[in-house]
């Protein structure tokens, strides 16, 4: 059978994720890998867990079994609303004001779903979280991509392309913009408080909704940790995504959707042909792990891992590629992610056959634009590959590098 006639508009739409292909020939033996952009499964806490999830299969089998509500388990929204005091001094929420989702990725997902038609407008960094990419490019949006700096992104720009929406009289189009705040995914960048308060400052102007994706806000190495753009906005006109992937193990699938009460409504709706609730058994066992440990206490030997992992990267960067030419890196103060940026007319998809015969794997950096891509770029995470290979991984880099500039 001919199935081309079969497939709507919208999975046509749909690229293979490259990064998911790379990947597949990242496992040969002797590869170093940069590439994956996840957790550590030695920092998992696998005996908490599994006599937590025993305690919950057994005792609490009639709710951690069957199916749950939409909004999600009220112990882990209670649990949740606790840490957010605690740790981020965000009062004044209550239940509704959250949703329990599976993973991230669903909250991006449905935040496409509510808020996005074909003629709406929403604003986006460049580079992008990938998976931000795919959920929104569904809808099929116009989007307005805003350059990444140092500090964030650049909100002349975006002011620039708002200001430009108003006289054109398409203002009511423009839906959100789209933010991961700390330790960017890829970029590793942090936006400052400054331009914090400027983007409320733009959104209360301009009358759109902040998107703030936070999955990496918890893995602060160094320097001061900043209120999020919803603590700023008391929760108005900023919804909040969060997730447990990298705080705890990314195969729970528990993300949260934090936000104002209205628009949570409006987002169960759009779960509830999803997937009707997210896994209770998880939920569950997230929550009594919450109630029975500090989630942040439990975390503090994986951030000094990884931030160990991470000056021994930054220090052999120095190494390797500090003397090259218009090569530049980013040096990130948590998370996950680097984001090294090599001379123009550099195309680091075309150098990754090189990079693959000198066993080093990145993330090509093309792979994070929705429109005219910087090839130049690559995506590099310090947080699986040992101490050792972070040091020969990046001599093997120096050595693709000056293998693809004889070219
Ligand atoms: N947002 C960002 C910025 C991410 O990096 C990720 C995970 N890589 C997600 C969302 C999705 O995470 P999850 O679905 O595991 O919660």
């Amino acid at each position: 059978m001919n199935f081309e006639s079969k497939f709507s508009v919208t999975v046509n739409r749909i690229k293979s994720n490259i990064i998911r292909e790379l990947l597949k020939t990242a496992t040969a033996e002797g590869i170093i890998s940069f590439g994956g952009g996840i957790p550590d499964p030695e920092t998992f806490p696998i005996k908490k867990l599994s006599e937590i999830s025993n305690e919950v299969i057994m005792n609490e089998y009639k709710i951690a079994l069957q199916y749950g509500s939409t909004e999600g388990d009220p112990e882990l929204r209670k649990q949740y609303i606790r840490l957010l005091e605690k740790y981020e001094d965000i009062t004044c929420l209550d239940e509704e004001n959250l949703m329990i989702t599976t993973g991230s990725q669903q909250a991006l997902f449905i935040i496409g779903t509510v808020f996005l038609d074909e003629d709406s407008y929403c604003a986006v960094s460049k580079p992008i979280y990938l998976g931000a990419g795919s959920a929104f490019n569904q809808r099929n949006p116009n989007y307005i991509s805003i350059p990444l700096e140092k500090d964030g992104m650049n909100l002349d720009i975006l002011e620039k392309e708002l200001k430009k929406l108003d006289e054109e009289g398409k203002i009511d189009k423009f839906k959100f913009v789209y933010t991961v705040s700390n330790f960017h995914n890829p970029a590793g960048i942090t936006l400052t408080l400054e331009k914090r308060k400027r983007l409320i400052e733009l959104a209360e102007k301009y009358d759109f909704i902040i998107i703030e994706d936070d999955p990496y806000g918890a893995l602060r190495f160094e320097g001061e940790k900043m209120p999020s753009i919803f603590k700023l906005n008391k929760g108005e006109r900023v919804i909040l995504l969060n997730t447990f992937s990298k705080v705890l193990s990314p195969g729970l699938r528990i993300g949260v959707i934090v936000g104002n009460k209205e628009l949570i409504k409006k987002m169960v709706l759009a779960k509830q042909g999803m997937d009707l609730c997210s896994s209770t058994l998880t939920q569950r066992i997230t929550a009594r792990f919450m109630e029975k440990y500090d989630l942040f206490e439990e975390i503090q030997p994986t951030i000094k891992l990884y931030k160990e992992k991470k000056d021994k990267f930054m220090e052999s960067l120095e190494k390797y590629l500090g003397d090259l030419e218009e090569v530049d890196w980013v040096r990130p103060e948590g998370g996950l992610f680097s984001w090294i940026t090599l001379p123009e007319g550099f195309d680091t998809m075309e150098m990754f056959e090189i990079a693959k015969e000198k066993k080093i794997i990145y993330i090509p950096g093309e792979t994070f634009y929705v429109d005219e891509p910087e090839r130049n770029t690559m995506r590099v995470s310090f947080c699986l590959p040992s101490f050792e290979d972070l040091e020969e991984g990046s001599k093997r880099l120096r050595a693709t590098i000056e293998e693809y500039a004889k070219k």
